[in-house]
């Protein structure tokens, strides 16, 4: 079995990762260190996991295989790499660290510790993103020549913290959402971003000089160029994954989400068809990666590698929008 250790008392983990982990044949919660003792206590016993502490020390001298990260994200450097020196499997939240560098520096421990490193990017496990890979792979919209990332929703209540209120803990649209985009455009495109312009605003909900929202232009490595929209403040939004090639669209609706819902439509010369895609649980499926890759089967569905050009990609949209101007991406991986 993987026994699990949770560093984070968090909502993510509270809301997605506990069933992912236990909805594996082989998988359980060990423990859950918070950095406040009396939360640890009260979210163990809400959770039903066996230990709660409230020290990484005290966590990774558990019996455990493997961590998952989900603290606020100026914490997550540290605790992997202290993770990875006492040699457990790391999956880790996005962003993996404020800067790439960082995130460089504990992905190069991960590999030299050959322990199992993974990016908690779920849309990737999402059927309709999947579905959209393939039929774009099969050449079923011909050549891609744009893409249109819709990704603007309202943060809801029980999140306005940190996110709108604390820079030095990684708050941000762009840390928080443009990165899921960045890893998803890989994923779907196949292909590498190139460079980015960014303009950014705070639209009446973060603070502390934090963007709300941000509209970012992509250009690929093939000539493909794309745009996103990241928002807090957008009630009744809407999301949405277009892809345009020569010969075909792909339009997906409600697909930038937790859950697996949503629809992907082909548009092309012969009519228009629904896509069918599988509905399995976005994160119940990168877990069940991540544990074939500790068996050392294949690799996670984001590598520490995915988790750095997608940090790559936030920090370059955040340095165009300060200074006016496009910004190469070069994760130098
Ligand atoms: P939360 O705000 O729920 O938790 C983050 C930290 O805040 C916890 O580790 C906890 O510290 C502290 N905390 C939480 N609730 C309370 C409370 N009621 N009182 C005091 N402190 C509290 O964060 P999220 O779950 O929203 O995000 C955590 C990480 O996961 C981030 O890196 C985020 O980017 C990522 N994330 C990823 C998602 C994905 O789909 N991939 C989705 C959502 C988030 P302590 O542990 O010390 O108690």
């Amino acid at each position: 079995s993987v026994r699990w250790g949770l560093i984070g008392a968090s909502t993510i983990a509270k809301q997605f990762m506990i069933n992912a982990i236990r909805a594996q044949a082989d998988g359980e919660v060990a423990a859950v260190m918070s950095s406040n003792p009396e939360r640890a206590k009260a979210y163990a016993s809400e959770n039903g996991i066996p230990a709660a502490v409230s020290t990484v020390d005290a966590l990774l001298g558990a019996d455990i295989d493997a961590v998952y990260i989900s603290t606020t994200n100026e914490l997550h450097l540290e605790q992997g790499l202290a993770a990875i020196e006492a040699g457990k499997h790391v999956l880790c939240e996005k962003p993996l660290a404020l800067t790439s560098v960082d995130a460089k520096q504990m992905v190069a421990a991960a590999k030299a510790a050959g322990i199992v490193f993974g990016t908690n990017h779920h849309l990737r496990n999402a059927g309709a993103h999947r579905a959209m890979r393939e039929a774009i792979a099969a050449g079923r919209i011909g050549k891609p020549i744009a893409a249109r990332v819709f990704h603007s929703v309202f943060l809801p209540e029980n999140l306005q913290g940190w996110r709108i209120t604390r820079p030095e803990a990684g708050g941000g649209v762009v840390l928080d959402i443009t990165v899921h985009d960045a890893d998803t455009l890989r994923f779907v495109l196949g292909d590498d971003p190139v460079e980015i312009s960014a303009f950014t605003q705070s639209a009446g909900m973060a603070g502390s000089g934090l963007e709300d929202g941000a509209m970012c232009i992509w250009r690929f490595k093939s000539g493909v160029i794309a745009q996103s929209h990241e928002g807090f403040t957008t009630k009744f939004a809407g999301t949405g994954f277009e892809v345009h090639g020569s010969e075909g669209s792909l339009i997906a609706t409600n697909v930038m989400t937790q859950k697996p819902v949503g629809s992907v439509l082909l548009r092309t010369a012969s009519g228009e068809e629904e896509l069918s895609f599988d509905r399995e649980d976005l994160y119940t499926r990168s877990l069940r990666q991540f544990h074939a890759a500790i068996r050392g089967e294949g690799q996670p569905s984001a590598t520490g590698e995915d988790g750095i050009w997608s940090l790559a990609s936030a920090e370059a949209a955040l340095q165009s929008s300060k200074t006016g101007k496009s910004v190469m991406i070069d994760p130098q991986l």
